[in-house]
């Protein structure tokens, strides 16, 4: 085996252990493997090891490798902030959109989504930290962005997706995601029929799963530690 697939091994092992801690059917969490600045052989090796779920955070990176790749059957996510210079090529190539923040570039990104394509999978970032510097839409702004957004007619809105503040806190960590999943609880409580929580990377993504993440997305831990870009 080599290191790819037994880092994905482990990271599965992982996720299966702390879903089986909070009760829950680990199939009912997507691993993303996030592969940004690995080349298309990092992709190849983990798809050659059952691996078909892949994040990308740079439009122009992430075209060049699916270019590289279109012979695999590749479920591709963006997760990566979206530029409104970015949005007609991400349209175009991507099947989901994590890290949706305003209401201009989900207009954009369903008027480009190409006609015969299913819809745009598009879950809303939320800033639960408060951090200034950080992306993502307050928690008090997500229900009127939310509402705006399953007007598209092109995207379909899945959920919520977050990055907390790094902290070695773990209690903390755990009360963002909570968090998040509290905000989801409340959507679908006006009938928004989210299903996605996009929450956790290699270093908190088992507390994640602990507070109901669907979706971890982890790139460290399975490709090793990214050189600077
Ligand atoms: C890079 C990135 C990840 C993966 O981070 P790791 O710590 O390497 O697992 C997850 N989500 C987003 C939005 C990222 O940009």
């Amino acid at each position: 085996m080599n290191t790819i697939a037994a880092n994905l091994q482990g990271v599965k092992s992982r996720i299966e252990r702390s879903a089986g801690a909070a009760g829950r059917d680990p199939r009912d969490i997507v691993l993303v493997a996030v592969t940004k600045t690995f080349g298309p052989e990092a992709i190849r090796d983990a798809h050659a090891a059952g691996q078909r779920d892949f994040g990308e955070s740079y439009a122009q990176e992430a075209l060049e490798k699916m270019q590289a790749l279109a012979d695999l059957p590749i479920v591709w996510h963006f997760i990566g902030p979206v530029q409104s210079n970015k949005t007609r090529p991400i349209a175009e190539s991507f099947d989901w959109v994590h890290a949706i923040d305003r209401l201009k570039i989900a207009e954009r990104l369903s008027a480009q989504r190409p006609a015969g394509r299913p819809p745009l999978q598009v879950c809303i970032e939320v800033n639960v930290s408060g951090e200034a510097s950080k992306a993502g839409v307050a928690p008090e702004a997500a229900p009127a962005l939310a509402a705006m957004v399953v007007r598209l007619p092109n995207l379909r809105l899945r959920g919520l997706m977050t990055i907390p503040e790094p902290t070695p806190d773990t209690a903390l960590q755990r009360r963002r995601f909570e968090q998040l999943r509290a905000l989801r609880d409340a959507l679908n409580r006006d009938g928004c029929g989210l299903d996605t929580l996009s929450m956790g990377m290699s270093d908190d993504f088992e507390t994640a799963i602990a507070a109901g993440a669907t979706m971890v997305r982890v790139g460290t831990a399975i490709f090793g530690p990214r050189p600077r870009r």
